[in-house]
């Protein structure tokens, strides 16, 4: 096998639960994503990787491969997260399956799940492959196990098994809490200093991003007046009642349920309250930025033309934007995407060119000055039990790196 350890490294991995805490108020959100954090470390400085340290501020574990050129190129960082997703992590039990016929149905373990084609049409790419699988009462973590495992393969392969292969200085970085929305929040860009980044997070083999949502977040206040509702009439103001003519006057097509592609929406996660107080929130997406200020227009638009029906202040938004689409920065350099595209191009993988209907690491990290698009790191169906990774698509996925370096090291600064 090509890079032998890459599958042990992985399974060795995915078995520590990590799951993160979204109601924890730490950094990282768990006790174990530090311990995680610091195995990471000394892995990192068993394989030869120099200056590894842990930053206490993020939560981060950071290493270089040192330069082995005397040619002046780019610096690149690779980045994974250490968490996994909100769903069961204990006992983490991964299941092999050599040489998947394509069309066999797979029991996941003792229990009464499977993974079956006609569920999973996507198992049909994955003929011949060697899938790895959870035993159904867990997820996998392959989100993102497997681009750590990656990450960790291709610097023993340039630090240990090739270290003839020429390349410029590399960083790696591992962090936490990015399935809860705030792992990138700290990150430290002085601290990694590279000329840009991938995160190695994405799904199936191909998967190139660089545009996200951009994405903000609204609470919308609504204050009523109650009064006995036998002698209501002209006197009661029924928060709920506000609360539902706001949310009736929001573009009615403009949902999730109701959308796809670069196609933005209004999405109502919570609503909450009596005829005296009534609390909506909202989350908000669009990937143009013109659009995306419009939509937060419109949510204070609403509540002013209702206030002015009032008469009085009852309808309160408070509109907070959370990340912006990574294209904006991305887009003024294009040649981090020509590379990675190019190397696909050059290992026979067809480059999946998608915008996402949501954010990742990277989408904070490029707005703090370092361009990070996101590359395929191989999961399928992440963050549940039916979770399978090819450890085909995994080589790849190295291979895809070594690529990229390689190119790399044709342009100089
Ligand atoms: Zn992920």
């Amino acid at each position: 096998m090509k890079y032998e350890k890459l599958l042990p490294r992985f399974l060795e991995y995915v078995k520590v639960n990590t799951r993160s805490d979204e109601n924890s108020t730490t950094t990282p959100s768990t006790q174990a994503l530090v311990e995680f954090a610091h195995k990471m470390g000394e892995d990192m400085k068993a394989l030869g990787l120099k200056d590894v340290h842990y930053l206490e501020s993020n939560g981060y574990i950071i290493g270089t491969i040192p330069s082995n050129t005397d040619k002046n190129v780019r610096k690149i960082g690779l980045l994974a997260h250490l968490d996994t997703a909100d769903f069961n992590a204990e006992g983490v039990n991964p299941q092999i399956l050599e040489n998947y016929d394509g069309e066999s149905v797979i029991k996941l373990g003792d229990t009464e799940f499977t993974l079956d084609p006609k569920d999973f049409p996507n198992l049909k790419n994955y003929k011949g492959q060697t899938l790895i699988h959870t035993d159904g009462t867990t997820l996998l973590g392959s989100d993102d196990k497997s681009g750590v495992a990656e990450i960790m393969t291709l610097a023993d392969y340039l630090l240990n098994i090739n270290p003839d292969f020429e390349h410029g200085e590399i960083r790696v970085g591992f962090g936490p809490d990015e399935e809860i929305g705030v792992g990138a929040d700290k990150f430290d860009v002085a601290d990694f200093d590279v000329d840009f980044a991938y995160t190695v997070d994405g799904g199936p083999l191909g998967e190139l991003q660089y545009e996200t949502f951009s994405a903000a977040g609204a609470v919308i206040e609504f204050q009523g007046k109650n009064v006995h509702p036998g002698t209501a009439k002209n006197m009661m103001v029924n928060a709920l009642q506000l609360a539902i003519d706001y949310h009736n006057a929001l573009p009615e097509f403009d949902r999730p349920e109701k959308t796809e592609g670069r196609e933005g929406f209004f999405h109502l996660l919570k609503l909450e309250g009596t005829p005296e107080e009534a609390r909506a929130q909202y989350i908000i997406r669009d990937h143009e930025e013109g659009k995306f200020n419009e939509r937060k227009a419109l949510m204070q638009e609403i509540a002013d033309k209702m206030n002015a029906e009032l008469g009085q202040i009852r309808v309160k938004p408070v509109i907070k934007d959370q990340y912006y689409n990574m294209a904006q920065v991305i887009e003024k350099d294009m040649s981090i995407i020509d590379i990675a595209k190019t190397a696909m191009e050059n290992l026979d993988i067809t480059p999946v060119i998608e915008p996402i209907r949501g954010g990742t690491d990277g989408s904070k990290i490029s707005f703090m000055g370092l361009p990070t698009p996101n590359l395929f790191a191989g999961g399928e169906n992440m963050h549940g039990r039916f979770e399978f990774v090819s450890l085909q698509t995994m080589e790849k996925a190295v291979d895809t790196l070594l690529e990229i370096i390689r190119l790399n090291n044709e342009v100089s600064k």
